[in-house]
């Protein structure tokens, strides 16, 4: 995919084409109605006030301006060569179709696929999700938005609708956000497939999954969520979130969507693998 640079930012032939949703997402409130001038000038002035931080190394960002350090990038491993045809786990074997995982388990979402193994970028997730990094959602989203825009376009995913998995209230108001929400928002401004978080809700609070079986995952999510009735013309989502483990997650929110009337769910995170 051709990249293009951007006031020092990367981006994307498909991002190009989404220019005029360009104002969305963490600058949706003050982007609107800005010349692009303007908002560079905007983030200048925040960065110079509250430096960026880099993702990985959780130090002000190098060179000024970035997503993240020109050294740090070459350090997460993504997820390339063969993989899943159900998860998009990466294959130890390239002439299989299915990872183990996805031999033993019927999937209830259709396929998915995420940018990074989970080993090679689990601090950064950890600071993101629980030390109030929302600033990471940036370079996270843009890595997503060139994912989804390939499997978009390898494996013909349709998308009305990015829905982020959603976090109980009373969990997202201990947080003060929904990360996967961030990412979601992030990875719109870049396509300009529109967000919605109206469709999906978790009803009812979960324990934590990490360290659970997948059997015991399920029935801890068994009626954790649930979906409005979804338009006519407004039926394929991708369901975005920060990590890919078992699938019981995204499982659980493509039920949801299903029985609200979705002909297609799909999946895209950040990270596969790991005991999230
Ligand atoms: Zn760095
Ligand atoms: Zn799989």
């Amino acid at each position: 995919m051709g990249e293009k640079r951007r006031g020092g930012e990367k981006t994307t032939d498909c991002e190009q084409e989404a220019r005029g949703n360009d104002t969305e997402g963490l600058w949706g409130s003050v982007g609107k109605g800005f010349t692009k001038k303007m908002r560079r000038v905007a983030r200048a002035a925040e960065d110079l006030l509250y430096p960026r931080r880099c993702p990985l190394c959780d130090r002000p960002v190098r060179p000024f301006g970035s997503l993240i350090c020109r050294e740090c990038e070459k350090l997460p491993v993504r997820v390339t060569g063969s993989t899943c045809r159900r998860c998009g786990k990466a294959l130890a074997d390239p002439a299989a179709e299915y990872c183990g995982d996805c031999l033993r388990t019927r999937h209830v979402f259709e396929s998915g696929g995420a940018v990074f193994e989970y080993h090679s970028i689990q601090g950064a997730i950890y600071r993101f999700k629980y030390d109030g990094r929302a600033e990471y959602a940036d370079w996270f989203g843009r890595e997503m938005a060139e994912k989804l825009c390939t499997m978009m376009r390898q494996e013909r995913w349709r998308a009305d609708a990015l829905i982020p998995v959603p976090l109980y209230e009373k969990r997202r108001k201990e947080r003060g956000y929904n990360q996967a929400a961030l990412l979601a928002q992030q990875v719109s401004r870049r396509t300009g497939i529109p967000v919605r978080e109206d469709i999906l809700v978790r009803v009812r609070a979960t324990a934590p999954m990490k360290n659970k079986s997948l059997d015991d995952r399920r029935i801890s999510l068994q009626g954790a969520f649930f979906a409005c009735s979804v338009e006519d013309n407004r039926k394929s989502f991708i369901i975005v979130d920060d990590i890919f483990t078992t699938g019981a997650t995204v499982d659980a929110c493509a039920e949801a969507l299903y029985h609200a009337g979705a002909v297609s769910v799909h999946f895209l995170t950040l990270a596969i693998g790991g005991a999230g």
